[in-house]
């Protein structure tokens, strides 16, 4: 459990941490909250040779309203997403992300550098469809959440680039719900699901996005039950029946705690209450 030798940098300018990472190739890792890289390292399933910290570079924390959305930093911890009420299903979340320790010192962009399928902000990313502003030592670029994560534990992101921005778009007209099931009130999701409807005036659902957690490599989108949903009634029934198609599609691993019989078994229940909380606030 004692990780392997390392070299620690603390740059104070984003430009010296992305030169840092250039210049280091796939040896250099950056270091938000080390909720995720330091167990890893100390398992010795990561051996970066030069750990370069993002905590000292200004610009990277704090969470924004304007231009039709929210901006967040991506040193920005659990702990100040859960307190902002106002991010709605984001707040939710992280409020759900292990214990307060963690979300003490995990952050989001942590979080969705790493691309862990049983992560919870991922499948929120997601399932807003938000995106993240990269940087590296050619300059910035957008990357939506659909395109961000590719397989386990891998991302569109290169090794020398910097998540700088987090960006999601203004979902306060939607209704939301978020359901995770663990066999421990503070474990990891064995499956959970991010759900967000809206209503038409003539109270039929105008639009539903649906994310799932740990029922495949990635986060997914519950496609077939958002396409059931969209433009019908929104009662318990019509829920019901959508939810059935939750886990269509999907190619959950078994683990430890569960079979993939059973994650998608989860993934119809908790994705029936996560929209009946959805369509009751
Ligand atoms: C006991 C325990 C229980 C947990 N339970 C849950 C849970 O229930 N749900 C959940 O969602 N998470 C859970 N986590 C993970 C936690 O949320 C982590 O904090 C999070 O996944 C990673 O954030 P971090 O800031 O700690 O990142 P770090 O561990 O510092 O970094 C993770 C990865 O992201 C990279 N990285 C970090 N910041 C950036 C950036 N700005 N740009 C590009 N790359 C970057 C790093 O190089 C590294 O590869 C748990 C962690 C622990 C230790």
């Amino acid at each position: 459990m004692i990780t392997a030798p390392f070299d620690y940098e603390a740059p104070e300018s984003l430009e010296e941490a992305i030169r840092m990472l250039h210049e280091n190739g796939e040896d250099a890792k950056l270091l938000a909250g080390g909720h995720s890289l330091l167990p890893l390292m100390k398992l010795r399933l990561a051996a970066p040779t030069i750990l370069v910290d993002l905590r000292r570079i200004p610009g990277l924390h704090g969470i924004q309203q304007g231009n039709g959305g929210w901006r967040i930093g991506p040193m920005t911890r659990h702990a100040d997403l859960e307190s902002t009420s106002e991010l709605g299903v984001v707040a939710r979340a992280a409020s759900l992300v292990a214990d307060q320790q963690v979300r003490n010192r995990g952050t989001i962009g942590g979080s969705l550098a790493h691309g862990d399928p049983a992560s919870d902000l991922p499948t929120v990313l997601l399932a807003v469809d938000g995106e993240v502003t990269a940087r590296g030592p050619g300059g910035e670029r957008t990357i939506a959440a659909g395109d961000l994560f590719q397989d386990y534990l891998t991302t569109a992101l290169a090794h020398y680039e910097v998540i700088t921005e987090i960006r999601l778009p203004d979902v306060s007209t939607y209704g939301f719900g978020y359901q995770k099931f663990a066999r421990r009130a503070e474990d990891w999701a064995m499956v959970g699901v991010c759900a967000l409807v809206s209503r038409a005036p003539d109270g039929t659902c105008e639009d539903v996005r649906i994310g799932l957690t740990q029922m495949g490599s990635t986060p997914l989108r519950a496609t077939a039950t958002e396409e059931t949903l969209r433009g019908s009634t929104l009662d318990d029934a019509a829920i019901a029946g959508a939810a059935e198609h939750a886990a269509d599609g999907t190619d959950p691993p078994g683990d430890l705690n569960a079979t993939p019989d059973y994650k998608r078994h989860l993934a119809r229940v908790l994705t029936r209450r996560a929209l009946e909380e959805a369509v009751s606030v």
